[in-house]
């Protein structure tokens, strides 16, 4: 007998042994429903600038779940939400760094708002990504922290209901790309960035066309893609 048998072996004894079964059930199910920490939703809202209901803090991890295709990615969308990703300030409180300081712009602190908003270089970089969103969909939507890292407030940008999911698509590949980057020390660009959304489109393209969802993927990707179909050509 397998384990996971052996597992649920017990689970069936232990319920046609509980006095009230339904209680022993619900007691399961509830047991198991995903809470998000509220230390880390304090943190983002003092970061953000912003305040945000559970329910919005709830909809981010619902959110990454279906984001991609890509494993990688959304384990890193997971442990962003949760600040457990690598920057100076948590490092050097690790002891895996010698400083609190930002390599680009000394006597800043690399905490994770510097890092992955307020730095320079991660301005600029916002920059590439928000002029290449309003390329693709002929638009000016300004740049927002909170839709750009949480996710949280898209309505209030003009982003339409069928364009969420590729907003987010992006502004979590540039979340990736300002990660990848600092794990290697090395500086970001504009064609860096766009490499990054060109690699996950052409993945998830082949993947759709094997799986016979191209009407799908097409619908998703919609301008952001039509943009990248002539980088690929
Ligand atoms: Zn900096």
């Amino acid at each position: 007998m397998r384990e996971d048998d052996e597992g649920h072996m017990k689970i069936i004894d232990r319920l046609s042994m509980a006095e009230h079964p339904s209680k022993f059930f619900y007691n399961i199910l509830v047991s198991n429903k995903f809470i998000p920490p509220a230390e880390q939703n304090i943190k983002w809202q003092a970061d953000c600038g912003k305040q945000w209901s559970e329910a919005e803090w709830l909809q981010c991890f619902s959110n990454y779940r279906t984001i991609s295709i890509n494993n990688k990615l959304r384990s890193f969308k997971y442990k962003f939400l949760l600040r457990n990703i690598p920057y100076n300030q948590r490092l050097h409180h690790m002891g895996k760094s010698d400083s609190t300081d930002c390599p680009k712009c000394p006597n800043n602190i690399e905490s994770i708002i510097h890092l992955y908003w307020e730095c320079p270089e991660a301005e600029r970089i916002w920059q590439c990504f928000i002029n290449f969103w309003n390329y693709s969909y002929n638009s000016t939507v300004a740049l927002n922290r909170g839709a750009c890292l949480i996710g949280i407030g898209l309505d209030n940008m003009g982003i339409q209901k069928k364009d969420k999911k590729i907003f987010q698509l992006l502004s979590t590949l540039t979340c990736y790309y300002i990660h990848l980057s600092k794990c290697v020390q090395k500086a970001t660009s504009m064609e860096g960035l766009i490499y990054k959304y060109l690699d996950c489109y052409k993945s998830e393209k082949i993947i759709a066309i094997r799986k016979n969802r191209l009407p799908i993927f097409l619908g998703k990707w919609d301008k952001v893609g039509e943009c990248l179909s002539y980088l690929v050509l």
